[in-house]
């Protein structure tokens, strides 16, 4: 059985103290719950977050990370870096990485290689914006990005990855995919790694929605068959948000 996932990206929000504290209040309110519970804080947090967390089940993740072991890559982080924390998780390709630092389906490719070479958990975020939506590319444009980034890995490595599909046009926008958009994209991305690896490897990949998930509507997108979780913005800096929607699943 494949594993349901919430996660907080809680990007360039929350200094130490706000770190701390909400992590104190999350773990004060974690309600039972088979679904693995992750948070993203940023990288100058990280430990603090591991040392808030100590004897929670909450785990922790990078947001991003780069593909060098080391050298001279200024204001950059590397996986060793993250695993000498304990930290073995990394978001990778979120669309701001993408909009507003260039970062391309090749460049995530070498990410995700150095993440999968590590055995770090990878989610792997991609979706379609707006307008490819609106001239029906969406299915097209998913299945690049998930091809560009992933394809190159054998089948074993998928073992490594959490897909999160979020679609741009609801990130951060209060609109979001209906479950019923959500469930059609889901299932196109399972048959498309089924159709390129195996049933098995698409079966047991974990895949989350992604985009405006609020304590409103979590129920009915983790409904669906083929979502599996969620990679939660906004509504995971507020620990009762966040709860509520961990309880939606
Ligand atoms: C995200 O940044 O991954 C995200 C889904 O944000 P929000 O929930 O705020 O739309």
């Amino acid at each position: 059985m494949r594993a349901k996932i919430v996660a907080g990206n809680w990007k360039m929000n929350k200094n130490r103290d706000e770190t701390e504290q909400l992590l104190t209040e999350l773990s004060a309110k974690l309600p039972d719950t088979d679904a693995e519970v992750i948070v993203a804080p940023t990288f100058v947090n990280l430990d603090a977050a591991k040392s808030a967390l100590e004897s929670s089940t909450i785990g922790v993740s990078a947001q991003n990370m780069h593909f060098a072991d080391s050298g001279a890559y200024t204001g950059e982080i590397s996986a060793d870096m993250l695993l000498n924390m304990g930290i073995d998780t990394v978001i990778l390709g979120h669309s701001e990485r993408r909009a507003y630092f260039d970062e391309t389906d090749e460049l995530l490719a070498k990410k995700v290689n150095t993440a999968v070479d590590k055995h770090m958990k990878v989610i792997f975020c991609f979706g379609e914006e707006l307008e490819e939506r609106k001239s029906g590319n969406h299915f097209s444009v998913v299945e690049t990005q998930l091809k560009n980034g992933l394809f190159h890995l054998d089948g074993q490595a998928w073992k490594h990855i959490v897909l999160a599909y979020e679609p741009v046009w609801a990130i951060g926008t209060g609109e979001t995919a209906s479950p019923e958009q959500a469930q059609e994209m889901h299932a196109f991305i399972r048959k498309t790694i089924a159709e390129a690896y195996s049933s098995s490897v698409a079966d047991n990949v974990a895949i989350l929605y992604g985009g405006s998930v609020k304590p409103d509507n979590a129920s009915d997108i983790f409904s669906k068959p083929d979502v599996d979780g969620g990679l939660i913005g906004g509504a995971s800096l507020k620990a009762d948000d966040f709860v509520a929607i961990i309880k939606a699943i």
